[in-house]
């Protein structure tokens, strides 16, 4: 890129909107790629100190982090819930509190998990060398994060970066830059060195900035297409990512399900955050004796949500970040109903509340082949489709690009633990639905199209760090057997080691064990 763009890029402005009124919130300057890189410079800089305080000190830090963050709870809910729409509530439980207790995690368990770690050798040969893994940080980690939890995602991805002793150079969704700069300024309270911790805020070409900056590892969550593009820019320069994308998560519902529970489920697992949560609800099959009765019982729950402002305490469902988001979400209804959907509940815009509102949503008689089975929505719309029997369900939910989530409602538990294993998805819940992002211990990402790696609990840790392997050797004046000074006598002996290891019979292990002896007697050079 050019310096002319570059300037284009730094000189531009993006206005933060608050999605329920339209109210601008702040103008912010988006960073070009002379500001990213200089960000990554800083950070580069920063991190060998922030690696050397060690991990005691680092966790020290993400403490003081929580207790700031237990102290702000309400003001950072009320603060996500201007700027990206959602219910203060939502905000708490599905935010704030993911993040209280993903700091809760890295407290309790980073010193373990960060540790050094023998390697004991099996092979005889090895076995005067000790081993051990020892776990660095990459260095600077770039984080790319969407709109949609604008501070559950990136807090959580940030805390086990640091904690692992990396720097983080942060590029925030354009819609949701705010919360970010609130999560930097708790960082900075709880004691994260200068520079440790920035944000670059702007667009796309601010993220690809990122991707084409010397940063170590990136951690990206976003939409298929974005991702694919990022994974291409990376492989130019083997950049390591973590690629948490789109999902098109099916619920299954068993002949034994409680209807009751599973369509409050259903409902939930729609509408919560508007549908724009990647472990949404979207697709849901029924076992055709169960079908009628959950689809009127999804239909009676979804017609008593309250919509409305999220800052109203009262609110169920709050607007869609944005009116391209509608149009998406439009698009997929009315293909459905072009093809024979019945609408049970919604269908359409509420325009006396704002351009970005949209009804939840029930459609029934939906069939696979249509968008609103096919392509992520990412908004308030619950699609439900009877099917015949377990192995059609577990086909129907197989049958798609996506694999991030599943879910299973049965009140067999063996039967749901069968079925879920069957089933394609980084992540299946039997009796539940997206409450797995919430727990701290538990991996969250997926397969196929859905993504590559896992951020969250151990597996999410692993991420942060490169492993070392560290060889020591026991008998440093020793010669190794394996050096040169080759001969027919000693192809034998190896061979006869081989034998005293593998070979099947006691005798040839024996006879192999006698031959090896020899080696040491070798004239070595
Ligand atoms: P998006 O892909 O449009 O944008 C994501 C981020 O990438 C934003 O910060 C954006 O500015 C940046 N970006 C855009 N173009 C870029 C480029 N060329 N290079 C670098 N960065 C670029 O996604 P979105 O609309 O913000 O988020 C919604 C999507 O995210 C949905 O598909 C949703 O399923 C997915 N998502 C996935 C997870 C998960 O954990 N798997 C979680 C939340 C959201």
């Amino acid at each position: 890129m050019g310096m002319a763009t570059d300037v284009q890029i730094g000189a531009r402005k993006i206005a933060v909107v608050n999605p329920a009124t339209g109210e601008i919130l702040r103008e912010l300057d988006c960073a070009g790629e002379v500001e990213v890189e200089a960000a990554v410079s800083r950070a580069k800089a920063a991190q060998p100190s922030w690696a050397e305080a060690g991990p005691r000190r680092r966790i020290a830090v993400l403490r003081e982090f929580q207790g700031k963050l237990y102290e702000r709870k309400s003001k950072i809910a009320s603060a996500i819930s201007r700027e990206m729409g959602k219910p203060v509530v939502e905000a708490l439980v599905t935010e704030v509190l993911v993040v209280l207790d993903a700091a809760r995690f890295l407290i309790e368990n980073a010193w373990t998990l960060l540790r050094d770690e023998p390697v004991p050798h099996g092979n005889l040969v090895t076995k005067l060398k000790s081993g051990s893994l020892v776990r660095e940080p990459h260095g600077v980690i770039g984080i790319i994060s969407p709109w949609n939890y604008p501070f559950s995602i990136p807090a959580t991805e940030t805390l086990a970066a640091l904690v692992a002793g990396n720097a983080v150079v942060l590029k925030p969704s354009e819609l949701t830059p705010l919360i970010a700069l609130e999560l930097a300024a708790l960082l900075e309270a709880a004691g994260v060195p200068q520079d440790v911790f920035q944000v670059v805020v702007g667009e796309g070409p601010s993220g690809a900035a990122l991707v084409r900056s010397p940063i170590d590892k990136l951690v990206f969550t976003g939409s298929v297409g974005t991702g694919k593009r990022i994974a291409a820019m990376a492989a130019e320069r083997l950049l390591p990512v973590v690629l948490e994308l789109g999902g098109k998560d099916p619920m299954l519902v068993l002949d034994d399900a409680d209807v009751d529970v599973a369509s409050s489920a259903a409902v939930w697992g729609a509408f919560v955050n508007a549908g724009q949560a990647c472990l949404s609800v979207e697709r849901c099959y029924v076992h055709h004796r169960l079908y009628e009765a959950f689809a009127a019982a999804c239909a009676e729950k979804t017609k008593r949500l309250r919509v409305g402002n999220g800052m109203d305490g009262h609110t169920d469902v709050g607007p869609m970040i944005q009116e391209r988001q509608v149009r998406i979400v439009e698009s997929h209804v009315e293909d459905a109903k072009a093809r024979g959907a019945r609408v049970l509940a919604g269908g359409t815009r509420l325009p006396e509340l704002g351009v970005n509102f949209y009804a939840p949503t029930v459609l029934a008689d939906v069939t696979q082949s249509m968008r609103i089975m096919r392509e992520e929505t990412f908004g308030p719309v619950l699609p439900v489709m009877a099917c015949a029997n377990d192995e059609e369900a577990v086909r129907l939910a197989n049958d798609s690009e996506y694999g991030l989530a599943a879910s299973v409602w049965t009140r067999n538990r063996k039967r749901g633990e069968r079925l879920a294993r069957r089933i394609h998805a980084g992540t299946v819940m039997v009796n539940d639905v997206i409450s797995c992002f919430g727990i701290s211990e538990a991996p969250h990402g997926g397969v196929k199209a859905s993504g590559v790696g896992r951020t969250h609990g151990r597996f999410g840790l692993d991420e942060m760090v490169r492993v070392k392997y560290l060889d020591m050797d026991r008998v440093p004046g020793m010669k190794k057997v394996w050096w040169h000074g080759y001969g027919e006598g000693f192809r034998r002996q190896m061979e006869g080691f081989l034998d005293m290891q593998f070979a099947r019979g006691i005798w040839k292990r024996v006879r192999g064990g006698m031959r090896a002896a020899g080696v040491v007697r070798r004239k070595q050079l």
